[in-house]
Order: structure tokens, then C-alpha cells, then sequence
């Protein structure tokens, strides 16, 4: 008798669903993954709607307090629960509504109805609940997400990597930004490595998407950005794009690694 399917949901929170329509890119060339599982939830994707799975992979950010209620459920239910993509991992650009006071960013998004919306400070569903994997990014790496996928379905613990960016873009031969005329600020020697570093590779600086590295060492960061010509609000504002929360010093995102 054949072994029945895994069942997977997706689901989301706070984001721009990014990681989803990579999701959805990536099923394009690995048909092999739907023949793998049975996908039984996905508003983006799909009109079933059974609340019966076992993986979970959600996006998006924790931003109200229903979002808690929501995200303990989906918990409560998987057996397998993946953050997916930055928004899920670290907060990502969310994480920038954490440097203005909360009250000042009810009343620029929502003007003199900021009463009606129940909004709080926005935190990575890692540090809500927790959860078994990450797919880091903005968005996510297809290629990354399927061998998350195929891992999980094997039992193992997906190889996330923690060493940085500047690792994969060596072994890409890439000419370093750091050295092109005028130099280009990167933080590749501080960015958790896994996207093949796409951006160094089409002569872009690295922007920090994916995270930072466990352990960064930013002050050395800060010293060869400050060669580059960069200002220390320069630099910050760089580091925090997509790493607010880890600038801003929430508890949530120091634990992260
Ligand atoms: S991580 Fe980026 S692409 Fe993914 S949902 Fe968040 S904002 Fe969108
Ligand atoms: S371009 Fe960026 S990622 Fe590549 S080696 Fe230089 S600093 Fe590192
Ligand atoms: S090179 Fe940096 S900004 Fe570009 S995808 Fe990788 S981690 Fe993100």
C-alpha cells in the first residue's frame, strides 16, 4: 500500500507574500515536490482550505495580538512548523517600525482612524512560537527552499548555513565590490550565506537580506564600510533595511541564530 503524502499548509502573516510566489516559482521546475506531498492549505495558491496538516510553513510577522492567538494554533497543529523568509525569520523591513514610537507610526499609517486598528511592536514569528526550521531571505532562495522541503521530508534538519556571504562569493570567483571604481559598501563578510551570493555575482553589494551571521563582527564590518567613504549614519541606515530589529537591540533578535 503506498505511504500517504506529508500534508502541508502555508500560511501568513504581516509581509508582502513574496516568499509565497517564490514558493510557487519554485514548484514550477520541481514538479517532483508535488508529487511529494499533499498540499491541503493555501490561500494564495489553492481554494482547500483543511485545517487537518502536518508541515506548516508560514510568513510574515507577528503585528497584532490575534496574530499571537493565530500563530499558537498553528503550532498547536503542526508536527513540523518553517518560518519562511525574513519577514517570518528576523522581521525584516517590518522590524523598521520598531525604530519610531509606536504611536507616531499608528498615526502616519492610519491618521485619525489609528484607534480603529489594534497594532503592537512587530516581532518575528521565531519569537512567538517556536518553530523547526527558517528559510531565510527577501524572499527566499527557490533553489534553497526545495532542499529545505526535501530534507524535512527525509527527517533531517535543513542545512541553513551560518557562515557568511563573502564564503559563497569567493567560491564564485566574483571580483569583490569592496574593489570596483568607485567601491561598492557590501555586507557580504556579515550576512548569512545560502543565496549563492546572487547580488555580489551581478556586481550589486550585498544588502543584508538573509540576516546576519550568529556572532557578527560588526564593528570590523563598520571599519572597512568607514574605508569605503561611509558615514556611520550611512552605515546604519545600510545594516538596518532589513536587520532593524537586530540594530535596534530587540531581546527577541539577539536570541537568533
Ligand atoms: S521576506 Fe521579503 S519577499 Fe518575503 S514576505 Fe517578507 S517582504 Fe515579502
Ligand atoms: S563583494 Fe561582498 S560578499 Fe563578495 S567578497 Fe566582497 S564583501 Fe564579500
Ligand atoms: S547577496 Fe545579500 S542581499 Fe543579495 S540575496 Fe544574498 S543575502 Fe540577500
Amino acid at each position: 500500500m503506498a505511504r500517504a503524502k506529508p500534508k502541508v499548509a502555508f500560511f501568513d502573516f504581516a509581509c508582502c507574500e513574496g516568499c509565497q510566489l517564490t514558493v510557487v516559482d519554485s514548484l514550477q521546475t520541481h514538479l517532483e515536490l508535488l508529487d511529494a506531498v499533499d498540499i491541503v492549505n493555501w490561500r494564495e495558491a489553492s481554494s482547500r482550505r483543511d485545517e487537518d496538516y502536518e508541515i506548516a510553513f508560514v510568513e510574515g510577522s507577528i503585528t497584532r495580538p490575534e496574530d499571537e492567538e493565530r500563530i499558537e494554533k498553528i503550532r498547536a497543529q503542526a508536527k513540523v512548523l518553517v518560518a519562511l523568509g525574513a519577514c517570518a525569520h528576523t522581521s525584516c523591513i517590518n522590524a523598521l517600525k520598531g525604530l519610531h514610537p509606536l504611536a507616531d507610526v499608528r498615526r502616519w499609517v492610519y491618521g485619525d482612524r489609528a484607534d480603529w486598528y489594534d497594532t503592537y511592536d512587530v516581532r518575528p514569528i521565531t519569537a512567538v512560537v517556536e518553530v523547526d526550521a527558517v528559510v531565510p531571505g527577501c524572499p527566499i532562495d527557490r533553489e534553497e527552499f526545495v532542499r529545505v522541503v526535501k530534507a524535512l521530508l527525509v527527517g533531517k534538519k535543513p542545512p541553513i548555513p551560518d557562515y557568511p556571504v563573502c564564503v559563497e562569493c569567493k567560491l564564485k570567483g566574483n571580483v569583490c565590490v569592496y574593489f570596483l571604481d568607485p567601491p561598492r559598501p557590501c555586507l557580504g563578510p556579515i550576512t548569512r550565506a545560502g543565496c549563492d551570493a546572487i547580488c555580489p555575482t551581478y556586481g550589486d553589494a550585498c544588502e543584508g537580506c538573509r540576516g546576519l551571521i550568529p556572532n557578527p563582527n560588526e564593528n570590523a564590518m563598520k571599519e572597512v564600510l568607514a574605508e569605503a567613504g561611509l558615514t556611520v549614519e550611512e552605515m546604519m541606515s545600510r545594516i538596518t533595511m532589513f536587520n532593524a530589529g537586530h540594530a535596534s537591540g530587540s531581546e527577541e533578535w539577539e536570541g537568533e541564530d
